[in-house]
């Protein structure tokens, strides 16, 4: 199968539908390929007591608020996946799944797009893959003698799965807060972070975050200083279970470990932990290996862009891996602003 569009867009999770809500608008023609075979991106995929860390209103994508979930002002994961699968029916988005798109190639005047199930010739591409689907392991002595249960956050689910044992989570961000705050009660718990976590003060949540990256990238914009963006917050949203579980004395940091040895974890000093499970919750990395037949890809595996737009490649846009590819662009409500600015250019491009 081959086909022809103006655009393709690689991945339907949130950052896709922004950016297939603005082309809609703008009157081009273009397909979403996703490689999930239900709509929600990797909302999907999150354990099952994550809360957005800001209330419905603030975590819309263009065109239509998310609506207020009964008795949660913070929303859970499955009413995400219903808002982002109500939001492709309402526009009713042109979106192909299960395809999972293998490579992005130059070719003459279009870039040709393979999948799995066909090929693709577009104008331009977007794509909006993620980092769910890459989670990143830092290199660690002796994690192969270790002998326990790891997993990093994309495999954690519930505490249920470790009552009664004796668990390492390690990470300092939001992810390591949560699911360290949701094994607190019922596990043997030892929360490992490189640096003392630093919890945002309790009436700061996302909203917060999405205005401080706005500002670091208007203030470096016009060639200002640095502001630090979210970092000078803090790292950590205090969402209300990880502030009773805190409160409560349960959320205790240790500093990292020095190696993994036998069932345990070793510090420098020689003190040792026992533990049967280690939970990595250490992050993601852009999910871009599709791209790699375009030779883009420069130091940490990012592309060089300007806005959403590869320098080296015009035809291609990246869109909501991070402040890189716009501020707070891997957020629900900062992907609209990048997503609005990709398709303006696309379809100026298109003219
Ligand atoms: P995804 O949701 O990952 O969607 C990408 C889609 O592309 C997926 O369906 C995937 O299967 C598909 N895909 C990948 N590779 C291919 C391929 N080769 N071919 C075809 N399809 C492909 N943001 C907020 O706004 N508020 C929050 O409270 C919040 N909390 C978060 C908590 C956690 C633990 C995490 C990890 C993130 C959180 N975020 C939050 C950030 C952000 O909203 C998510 O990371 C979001 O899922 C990113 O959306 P996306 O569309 O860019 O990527």
């Amino acid at each position: 199968m081959k086909q022809s569009l103006q655009v393709v867009v690689i991945g339907g999770g949130q950052s896709g539908l922004a950016a297939a809500y603005h082309l809609r608008r703008l009157g081009v023609d273009f397909v979403i390929l996703d490689a999930q075979s239900t709509p929600g991106g990797a909302w999907q995929r999150t354990w099952d007591s994550l809360h957005l860390f800001s209330p419905a209103a603030f975590s819309s994508l263009p065109g239509w608020l998310m609506p207020a979930q009964e008795g949660e002002e913070y929303p859970d994961a499955a009413h995400v996946v219903s808002y982002l699968r109500d939001y492709e029916k309402r526009y009713d988005l042109p979106i192909q799944r299960p395809v999972r798109v293998t490579g992005v190639h130059r070719d003459g005047e279009v870039l040709r797009v393979e999948t799995d199930s066909g090929t693709w010739h577009a104008r331009a591409v977007i794509s909006a893959t993620g980092t769910w689907w890459r989670p990143f392991l830092p290199a660690v002595t002796g994690r192969r003698d270790f002998g326990g249960e790891q997993l990093h956050t994309v495999g954690y689910r519930r505490p249920q799965d470790f009552a009664g044992r004796r668990v390492i989570v390690v990470g300092g961000g939001n992810s390591g807060a949560q699911i360290a705050a949701d094994l607190a009660y019922d596990t043997e718990l030892t929360w490992v972070t490189q640096r003392p976590p630093r919890f945002l003060a309790d009436d700061i949540d996302g909203r917060a975050l999405f205005d401080a990256a706005t500002a670091r990238r208007r203030a470096l914009d016009a060639g200002g200083t640095d502001t630090g963006g979210v970092a000078s917050l803090g790292d950590i949203v205090a969402v209300p279970p990880v502030r009773a579980a805190r409160d409560h004395g349960l959320l205790k940091a240790t500093p990292m470990f020095t190696r993994l040895i036998p069932g345990g974890a070793e510090w420098a000093d020689g003190t040792r932990a026992e533990a049967d499970a280690i939970i990595w919750c250490t992050g993601f990395r852009p999910a871009l290996s599709h791209l790699s037949p375009l030779g883009l890809r420069g130091p940490r595996g990012h592309i060089a862009t300007t806005g959403t737009r590869a320098v080296d490649e015009p035809r291609l846009h990246l869109l909501g891996y991070g402040d890189w590819t716009g501020p707070a662009s891997a957020t629900l409500i900062g992907v609209g602003r990048p997503a609005r600015e990709a398709a303006r250019q696309i379809a100026d491009q298109l003219r």
